[in-house]
């Protein structure tokens, strides 16, 4: 096995079966694609990550997704919206503690009265933070006026996951009607990108139904699309969604985290350049998560800072971390983790998509 992970690892470019081979490789494999990740990635991107100080702004979603705890069907949560004073404390605390980015994220509504609240905080948060502040959204699906209106206020980069590229997957984990559309979901990645956003998307991994074939087309999805950056992570079963009731036909938490540390390696050798998210449900299957994440590829961070009191609303999943700790308590911990990790932290610095940059440089040359 080893003899041909070697040879894989060796070549510039993947093939789809190429893919699948690492993502089958038993330990002694993954252990060679993990050292080779970890080489690609201090070359390329230096081994730093950046901290995205994570606002939770609102449960409130007028989607039906199968997978997800806060969807408009499930009728147990607590709606909310993070008051703009609360945002507003919570960029002040990301701001003095010099993380230079933040991600606005929310169930998904584009009532005008959603967009103009939105439009009015990123102006704020971009008038207090004297511009300073990368921001990220991820709020769904929205027109192209609405993408415009959020870019000029102050966005800078946005985050829509495919969830899973095959088109036939993508059908047994949505609804099917106009909202949940997977030609309309691509579009918007279009969109975004013509608009001039960093873009990042990303998948959901272990999901029921879903073959090692189809994460090794995710991944190759990624590369076509020219994304900037990437959010992925393993899926977790939440009682009160339509997708519970294949539960047990999923592959064990552990081998979903496994599965989601080879994704990230693989991807971090196939887009050297781009971000990759450690996320948030990588901690909940394993505390170190985010941290071994880390040391195969990732280069950000998302730290929670919505205020402690609505956490408990934005249960995605189940055994969410950090729903009780507040963001200085997150603070010290991360730090700690991550200097063990063997990487610092990029205080002050947006951390940028390098590959956005080169992407609008190929664009100016092609014009
Ligand atoms: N509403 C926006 C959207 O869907 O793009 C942004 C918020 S949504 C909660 C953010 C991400 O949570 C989704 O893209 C999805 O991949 C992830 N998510 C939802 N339910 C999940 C689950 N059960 N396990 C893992 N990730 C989940
Ligand atoms: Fe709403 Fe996003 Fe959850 Fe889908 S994944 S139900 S759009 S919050």
């Amino acid at each position: 096995m080893a003899d041909i992970i070697d040879q894989i690892l060796a070549k510039d470019e993947f093939t789809k079966e190429d893919i699948v081979t690492l993502l089958n490789s038993d330990v002694k494999g993954r252990n060679k694609l993990y050292q080779k990740a970890a080489v690609v990635k201090a070359e390329y991107v230096g081994k730093k990550v950046y901290f995205r100080g994570l606002i939770e702004f609102s449960n409130i979603c007028k989607k039906n997704c199968y997978y997800c705890g806060i969807r408009a069907g499930n009728n147990k949560v607590d709606r909310y919206y993070v008051t703009e004073e609360e945002v507003l404390e919570a960029v002040k605390y990301a701001y003095e503690n010099q993380y230079a980015s933040l991600v606005l994220q929310s169930g998904e509504r584009s009532n005008k009265d959603f967009v103009d609240q939105v439009t009015g905080l990123l102006e704020k948060i971009t008038e207090i933070t004297n511009g300073e502040m990368g921001i990220t959204l991820s709020m769904g699906e929205q027109s192209e006026e609405t993408y415009r209106r959020w870019l000029e206020a102050g966005a800078k980069r946005y985050l829509l996951r495919i969830e899973a590229s095959n088109r036939e997957l993508y059908a047994k984990l949505h609804p099917n009607d106009p909202t949940h559309d997977y030609d309309y979901r691509l579009d918007s990645l279009k969109t975004l990108q013509k608009v001039g956003y960093q873009v990042g998307t990303g998948v959901m991994i272990g999901l029921p139904f879903q073959t090692v074939e189809d994460l090794a087309e995710d991944l190759l999805f990624f590369q076509k699309f020219d994304i900037d950056m990437v959010g992925m992570g393993p899926y977790i079963e939440h009682e009160d969604t339509p997708l519970f009731q294949y539960k047990d036909q999923l592959i064990s938490k552990e081998d979903r985290f496994n599965l989601s540390l080879k994704m990230v390696a693989i991807l971090r050798i196939l887009m050297k350049d781009i971000n990759i998210a450690a996320t948030t449900a990588m901690q909940a299957i394993d505390e170190m998560g985010r941290e071994k994440a880390l040391k195969v590829g990732s280069n950000v961070i998302m730290p929670n800072l919505t205020p402690v009191k609505y956490r408990e609303g934005y249960l995605l999943y189940e055994d969410k971390p950090c729903i009780d700790e507040e963001a200085s308590e997150c603070k010290n911990c991360l730090e700690a983790r991550i200097t063990m990790a063997g990487d610092t932290i990029g205080y002050g610095e947006q951390g940028n998509s390098k590959h956005y940059y080169q992407r609008q440089e190929k664009l100016k040359d092609n014009q």
